[in-house]
């Protein structure tokens, strides 16, 4: 029997609760894409794009500046359990990063940087809309949040992960995270779905993501695997993740972090 899909979305560690609205919005459009039939890959874009629009998390419209005031640069990265990946960094210019790094999967590359990642994007159309332009930081000032991403599971019983960002608060320019960065800030497979949130030196580190896949193959529930993973960061250190398996789901966090769950 083909397994009922689930999705779950954030708005990134230390996002308050009171923004769940927007998760749950997320996940009512990646939920729409499976219930047509869609691929887990596509449901997760879906959600992520509308995470991206909604200016009080830091990604695509919202995303934050770097410490020279003015410059934005976003991350995105994605991947199913077929080992399907695209992702790009350091990219400026684009209302919604992860529609580039969902067309990145249909190139012979995973991760496209910068100026290259931007012409490509270019490329395919897809500099549509007003790129983001630190207004929407400015109207939300203290409560832009972090990295937002999705997990879902779809009919087919396939799994993906999505995530994107602009990257922890006064960064220096060029400074890319764990979000595009497969394994770190998002990992899928036959087991599952993983992705996280939080200070992105500290996740790729840990190489996070794949680190707490490695506990959903070993059979741990993914709420276990999630706390296990936050388990591994010191309490200052912002951590946040989502897992999804053929049977469960999870999420935990070490701060405050607006989420929202669809079965
Ligand atoms: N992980 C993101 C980064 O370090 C930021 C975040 O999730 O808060 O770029």
């Amino acid at each position: 029997m083909n397994p009922a899909p689930a999705v779950v979305t954030h708005g990134g560690a230390g996002a308050p609760s009171r923004f769940s609205d927007g998760c749950r919005r997320a996940a009512d459009a990646a939920m729409a894409v499976v219930e047509n039939g869609g691929s887990a890959l596509d449901a997760a874009v879906a959600a992520a794009v509308i995470l991206e629009d909604d200016p009080r998390f830091n990604a695509g419209t919202g995303c934050v500046l770097r410490e020279d005031g003015k410059t934005i640069e976003a991350d995105a990265g994605l991947m199913d359990s077929a080992g399907r990946i695209g992702a790009v960094a350091a990219i400026s210019g684009v209302k919604n990063p992860v529609l580039v790094a969902r067309r990145v999967v249909e190139t012979r590359h995973f991760l496209l940087a910068g100026e290259g990642a931007a012409a490509f994007a270019r490329r395919h159309g897809l500099c549509t809309g007003n790129p983001p332009t630190g207004k929407a930081l400015a109207e939300f000032s203290g409560e832009a949040c972090d990295t937002v991403g999705a997990v879902v599971r779809d009919r087919a019983g396939s799994f993906a992960a999505a995530s994107s960002t602009g990257g922890i608060r006064s960064a220096m320019v060029g400074r890319v995270g764990d979000s595009p960065l497969p394994g770190c800030g998002y990992w899928a497979g036959p087991a599952g779905a993983v992705t996280a949130t939080g200070h992105g030196e500290e996740i790729a580190r840990r190489l996070l993501c794949r680190t707490v896949y490695g506990f959903l193959e070993s059979g741990t529930p993914p709420e276990a695997a999630c706390r296990q993973g936050v388990a591994l960061f010191p309490r200052e250190t912002s951590i946040g993740i989502l897992a999804v398996t053929r049977t469960a789901h999870g999420s935990a966090a070490n701060r405050d972090m607006a989420h929202a769950v669809l079965l």
